[in-house]
């Protein structure tokens, strides 16, 4: 392990951590840990011609740039995180007056989200560090995945949610076997009890922008980024736009690690442009961005899109980099802009739950303020289904009419 997995070095302090010295965040200023890869080991051994030719469909054709062992779990969802389609929608493309526009559909995972990415690599670690509860707080996809990915594999999962979660979501965790306790509270306060309940049972805690390998399982996507888009991209041409939905932060932290990772290792020339996506609504790190510092100051979240619906961002300090640092930005959308980009997404056969769908209703933003240009390549990341939030779904559409079973009644509503 220790050829491929370094040390932590803490975002804030960049205080260095043996890999079994710390779990969580700074044990000096609480800062995010990330995970630092011994590059020069693994160039040796690898090479990016090595990953195309990888039969395994799933985020573990990674595994070497993974700072986990095997997990095996051989012919279980586990081995079906990640390796999500990339469609290229033309018409969206044409009606955005864009000429190089991919969505990457993340509603294929075994739970129908995003956060099965970063779920597959906590339960790998669990079973590495020999923990046999795993817990998690979360608006209901984290949650899922984790439920999901543990119970692939038989292992134990505790899940705290708000009550408020959208009841797809409240069902698939119960489903998979977790432990379930519904808060009577918002995210926020679930996320802090689920650290205290951790510590009082001894359990092994999974929160988003706490436990240091979810970025790293998050990461995933841009490695798959880099394989499905970035590569084929000529040599020459621009480089790619990304846009993000952003909650927490992590996803955004992610991915850029992922860009970072592959530009350590000389495998990549040019980070790709990050920008993120924030609700009105709960823009706590698009307002840190604007404000040029990093300092994230809370906010008292009101959104229709759940997932992103946070009052502390818990990772917003990397969240702010990952735009600052690649030339990018924040942009924020109302509700009903997100409500629209359910619709749109939806005519090219893309079901986004409200989160998910923020970040293509940010690109149409991006679009009317000039922040694109016609011949970007430009890649929005669609991080969760639509059946996950149906309630959602049927207020960014027109209801369908109620007939008679008659064809009189079909020809007066057919006009
Ligand atoms: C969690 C989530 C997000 C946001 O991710 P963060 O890491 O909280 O920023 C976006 N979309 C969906 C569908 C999610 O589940
Ligand atoms: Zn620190």
């Amino acid at each position: 392990m220790k050829h491929k997995f370094s040390h932590f070095t803490c975002s804030l302090c960049g205080s260095d951590y043996e890999p079994e010295e710390v779990t969580y965040t700074c044990p000096k200023d609480g800062g995010n840990l990330d995970v630092i890869l011994n590059y020069d080991a693994i160039n040796a051994e690898n090479s990016p011609e090595k990953f195309m030719d990888l039969p395994e469909a799933s985020l573990w054709r990674y595994l070497n740039l993974l700072p986990v062992f095997n997990p095996g779990g051989i012919g279980t969802p586990l081995r079906r995180a990640g390796w999500t389609p990339v469609y290229k929608p033309v018409r969206l493309a044409e009606q955005l007056g864009l000429q190089n526009l991919w969505v990457k559909d993340e509603s294929p995972n075994p739970t129908a989200s995003f956060k099965d990415r970063a779920s597959a690599i906590v339960v790998a670690r669990a079973a590495q560090i020999g923990a046999e509860v795993t817990v998690a707080a979360s608006t209901g996809n984290a949650g899922a995945a984790l439920a999901g990915m543990a119970a692939a594999v038989g292992a134990k999962a505790v899940i705290f949610a708000p009550k408020t979660a959208p009841p797809a979501k409240i069902a698939q965790l119960i489903v998979f076997g977790a432990r379930v306790l519904l808060v009577d509270g918002n995210y926020d306060q679930a996320f802090d009890l689920s650290i205290e309940a951790t510590h009082n049972f001894g359990w092994y805690n999974r929160n988003t922008g706490f436990n240091p390998f979810t970025a790293e399982g998050k990461k995933t996507a841009g490695f798959e980024i880099w394989e499905q888009v970035i590569r084929r991209l000529p040599q020459d041409g621009k480089r790619l736009t990304v846009f993000i939905p952003v909650g927490d932060g992590n996803i955004i932290s992610g991915v850029h690690k992922g860009f970072k990772d592959l530009h350590a290792l000389g495998w990549l020339s040019e980070v790709p442009r990050i920008m993120g996506v924030q609700s009105t609504g709960s823009a706590a790190i698009a307002n840190t961005f604007h404000q040029g510092d990093e300092t994230i100051k809370p906010v008292a979240a009101d959104t229709l899109a759940d997932s992103i619906s946070v009052d502390l961002p818990r990772d917003g300090v990397r969240a702010v980099r990952a735009a600052r640092e690649t030339g990018g930005t924040y942009i924020t959308v109302p509700d009903e802009a997100i409500l629209a980009a359910i619709a749109e997404l939806g005519r090219v056969s893309i079901f986004a739950e409200p989160a998910a769908a923020t970040a293509y209703a940010g690109l149409a933003k991006a679009v009317e303020d000039n922040l694109v240009e016609a011949d970007d390549p430009i890649l929005v990341l669609s991080t969760g289904s639509g059946l996950k939030d149906v309630k959602a779904a049927m207020q960014a559409i027109s209801e369908a009419p109620i007939i008679e079973p008659t064809l009189d009644a079909v020809k007066k509503v057919i006009q």
